[in-house]
């Protein structure tokens, strides 16, 4: 009878206890089919052997069609991240085999796929199941759609590659920096949070070794006014930009300082671009026109004498030839007129030499190159000045130490360079003395010069010789006209030859022009036969002679 009743106590006591249990289970699959994430559980060869409904509907697959399947197989399962990929297959193996093993694992951004085809991708949290023995006989794994936060995460990498490549790969110098104030709110100091590759190379600043420094732990010399603009910057939001000279970096920098980060107050932005190259243009070019400028006025000063002159001689004709007395007269008109002929061929001169410079400046000026016999070239010049030269009181002397020498030129410009030389010559000699042309053939180059004993040129003034407009002191040095052009376009004409020339020469002594020209012929060219017309020279020599002689 005990026994009866302490069975059936026992038994009512096992029927509560059963409903509790499966009531509580009941409870448990209720809970665990109707949570978010989708849930599976896998036995120990990753057969599913349960899946909530979560499970199924982010899946596609009916439960009677997971159940007994690899779950791995049917989704196409693929861990994305290498590494990930590795540690849990390491993960795996040992949760298998040893007993007290971490039982949870943790897997990111694993690819699979729905029964629809649509590639997903899914966190999955595995959690392993141990029998009584602790032995692993299956794993419940948690998933979670993670697909638009994937998508998204994408999207952000692709952009922040994208600002990367074009902060790495502008020209311009790209640094950040977070601002330091003071308790004063001073800024007393930056930390340099980022810089691109151009930084590193305009400034040499070192990228690594700088970031999450401050400036003055890198012990960097910045000047106060630096702080102060960032930190106006980083306080006003007020952006800036300006030119500066950056002395330490032999450079001139054009910087522009802005806010960058709303959220960070003192974060700053810094665009850095090397302007030397154009600051150095910008000064050539107002040098230029500052020269251009000096051009007009020496050229109009140059242009009005000859033109004062020819417009005296004009009024002083109009006078004769209003008085009726042109005949008695005659005399005075004639030379009246070779005055303003005179002038005319000055201007011709001044205008010739001007255009032709400008031309070569510029890149305009062609010569006309011709195998010709250099000495023969400069023998008949020197011959065709040699009345002028005398009619001065002058001896002109010719020497050579070859019979001939061919070389690639252009006649009509040597003859240019040659009656530039020679005209100075006359003009910077006293009488009585000798001028000395010489061609001396050398084993690459054809050395012409030209020498005289005139009144020289101070030491101090010859490497502005072949400078446009220069001339020395007019009261001291000079006893003809001329407009200081001459010999920079002698230069430029012997440079467009491949040449070079060059002087030497001691006050009261005489000085010495040296041009040297190549020594080059051009292949398969015939010689070009030198016509030593005296009539084609005579209009040249008096334009370029106009300063020294007059009609
Ligand atoms: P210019 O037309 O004034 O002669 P150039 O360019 O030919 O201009 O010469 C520039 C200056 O160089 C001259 O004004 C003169 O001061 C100096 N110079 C040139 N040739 C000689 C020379 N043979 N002897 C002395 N001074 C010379």
């Amino acid at each position: 009878m005990e026994y009866e009743n302490h069975s059936k106590e026992e038994l009512i006591n096992d029927i509560t206890n059963q409903k509790e249990y499966e009531n509580k289970l009941a409870l448990q699959a209720n809970i665990l089919s109707k949570v978010k994430d989708a849930i599976i559980v896998v036995d120990y060869n990753d057969i599913i052997i349960y899946c909530n409904e979560s499970f199924v509907k982010l899946f596609g697959w009916q439960e009677q069609e997971l159940i007994g399947q690899n779950f791995f197989d049917l989704a196409h399962y693929v861990i994305l991240d290498e590494e990930l990929k590795e540690r849990n297959k390491r993960a795996r193996e040992k949760i298998k085999k040893a007993y007290n093993e971490a039982d949870e694992n943790k897997l990111n951004q694993i690819k699979c796929y729905t029964k629809d085809g649509n590639q997903i991708i899914i966190d999955v949290n595995s959690s392993v199941l141990r029998d009584y023995k602790r032995r692993c006989n299956g794993f419940i794994l948690s998933i979670r759609d993670v697909s638009e936060r994937y998508e998204y995460q994408l999207k952000q990498k692709k952009n922040e590659e994208k600002y990367r490549y074009l902060f790495n790969s502008i020209d311009e110098g790209f640094a950040i920096i977070d601002v330091i104030f003071d308790e004063n709110n001073k800024p007393v100091d930056f930390r340099f949070i980022e810089l691109n590759a151009a930084y590193e190379n305009i400034t040499g600043i070192i990228i690594k070794n700088v970031i999450g420094k401050t400036a003055k732990e890198l012990n960097f010399a910045f000047e106060d006014y630096w702080y102060e603009i960032y930190g106006n910057v980083a306080m006003t939001g007020k952006p800036i930009r300006f030119i500066n000279e950056e002395k330490s970096l032999n450079m001139w920098a054009d910087e522009y300082v802005f806010k960058i980060d709303a959220e960070k107050g003192n974060r700053v932005a810094i665009l850095f671009k090397d302007i030397t190259d154009e600051v150095m243009y910008n000064r050539k070019l107002e040098e230029l026109i500052k020269m251009q400028d000096e051009i007009y006025v020496n050229v109009s000063h140059e242009l009005k004498t000859p033109l004062n002159v020819m417009y005296s001689a004009n009024q002083l004709m109009d006078v004769y030839l209003k008085s009726n007395s042109i005949k008695t007269n005659k005399e005075k008109l004639i030379n009246y007129n070779n005055i303003i002929k005179q002038n005319c061929y000055r201007l011709t001169k001044l205008i010739n030499n001007i255009v032709d410079l400008s031309k070569s400046k510029s890149g305009q000026l062609m010569l006309n190159l011709c195998n010709v016999d250099i000495v023969e070239v400069i023998e008949n010049i020197v011959q065709s000045v040699s009345e002028y030269v005398k009619s001065k009181e002058l001896k002109i002397s010719f020497y050579t130490n070859v019979k001939a020498k061919v070389i690639a030129c252009d006649s009509d410009k040597i003859e240019r360079i040659m009656l530039n030389l020679i005209s100075n010559a006359i003009k910077f000699s006293d009488p009585n003395s000798e001028i000395f042309v010489n061609v001396l053939s050398k084993e690459e180059t054809v050395e012409i010069t030209v020498k005289d004993m005139g009144i020289g040129i101070e030491k101090q003034n010859l490497d502005y010789i072949f400078k446009k407009f220069y001339q020395e002191d007019k009261s001291l040095s000079r006893n003809a006209e001329g407009s200081g052009i001459g010999l920079s376009l002698v230069k430029s004409l012997v440079e467009l030859h491949g040449g070079n020339i060059s002087v030497e020469s001691e006050v009261n002594k005489g000085s010495i022009f040296k041009v040297e020209l190549p020594a080059k012929t051009i292949e398969n060219q015939e010689l070009k036969e030198q016509i030593n017309s005296m009539n084609n020279k005579i209009e040249t020599i008096k334009i370029e002679f106009s300063d020294i002689y007059s009609v």
